[in-house]
C-alpha cells in the first residue's frame, strides 16, 4: 500500500476516535516511525504529507538525515545510549526517551538549542522495557531543574503487548494521570502539556485516552519488504 493510502485509513480512525471522546484531530501529532522502512518510504511518508519521523536508533536516523535533513521534525523515540548523544543531538527535536539523570547531563552538555524531552514511563512495570516507574517520575523532574537547555514537553510510554483492551486503557491513563499531576506542577521548565503513547495497534485506545503524540510504524509506511 502506498503511505498515502493508508494515511487516508488513519487520519480517518483518529478523526473517530476523537470524535467519541470530544476531542480535535488537531490535537493529535502523528509520528510516522520510519525505523523498519527504507530512505525512499520515509520521502514518500513526506510527500504524502507527514511532517513527524520517529526513528529509534542513532544509525537509522543518520542515515536518513543524510538525505531528507530537516525537511521533516525528527523524534528519537529509542533507548539513546549517553555516547551516541552527540550523534542526534543536532538533528533532532525532541527526545521520548529520556530516562535517567546521566542521559540528561550528557543532552544539556550536548544541546545546541533547547531541547524538548518526554520522559519515559514504564506504567506497565514489564522487565522488558525502558522506562521510570510511575512512582519515581516526579522527583526525576525535580531533579532536572538543573538542565537549562532541556525543557520537559511531556510523557511517553509504550504499553504492554496486549490484545486486553482494559489492560491498555489502564496504562494509558495511568501515565495521563501522571502527565497531569506534574502538569499542575507549574514548573517553569517542564510544562509536560504532551502524552506520546499509542502505536499501530492500540493507537485508538490511546487517543481516546488523551495522547497528544501517536507514533505509528507498521501501519503507516508498513515494515521493510512489505513496503509496496
Ligand atoms: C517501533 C516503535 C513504534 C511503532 O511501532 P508500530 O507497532 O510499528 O506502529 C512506536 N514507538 C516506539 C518507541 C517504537 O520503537
Amino acid at each position: 500500500m502506498k503511505v498515502a493510502e493508508n494515511l487516508i485509513h488513519i487520519k480517518q480512525q483518529i478523526i473517530s476516535a476523537c470524535h467519541k471522546v470530544n476531542r480535535t484531530p488537531d490535537e493529535v501529532k502523528l509520528i510516522a516511525v520510519t525505523k523498519y522502512v527504507s530512505i525512499d518510504r520515509a520521502n514518500e511518508a513526506l510527500e504524502a504529507g507527514i511532517i513527524n519521523l520517529g526513528e529509534n536508533r542513532d544509525e537509522g536516523l543518520l542515515k536518513k538525515w543524510e538525505v531528507l535533513g530537516d525537511k521533516p521534525i525528527w523524534h528519537f523515540i529509542g533507548t539513546l545510549q549517553t555516547r551516541k548523544v552527540k550523534n542526534i543531538i543536532d538533528k533532532v527535536e525532541y527526545i521520548h526517551s529520556l530516562d535517567r539523570i546521566s542521559l540528561a547531563e550528557e543532552i544539556n552538555k550536548r544541546a545546541v538549542k533547547k531541547v524538548k524531552c518526554l520522559v519515559q514511563v514504564n506504567v506497565s512495570q514489564e522487565d522488558s522495557k525502558h522506562g521510570l516507574a510511575s512512582q519515581d517520575v516526579l522527583n526525576f523532574i525535580k531533579d532536572l531543574r538543573a538542565y537549562e537547555n532541556i525543557s520537559i514537553e511531556g510523557l511517553m510510554t509504550m504499553a504492554p503487548l496486549t490484545d486486553d483492551e482494559e489492560q491498555l486503557r489502564t496504562c494509558f491513563r495511568k501515565l495521563k494521570e501522571l502527565r497531569d499531576q506534574i502538569k499542575n506542577c507549574n514548573f517553569d521548565y517542564a510544562p509536560c502539556t504532551e502524552l506520546s503513547m499509542g502505536m499501530s495497534n492500540d493507537f485508538e485506545i490511546a487517543i481516546e485516552e488523551g495522547a497528544t503524540m501517536i507514533r505509528i510504524g507498521t501501519a503507516l509506511v508498513g515494515v521493510a519488504g512489505e513496503e509496496e
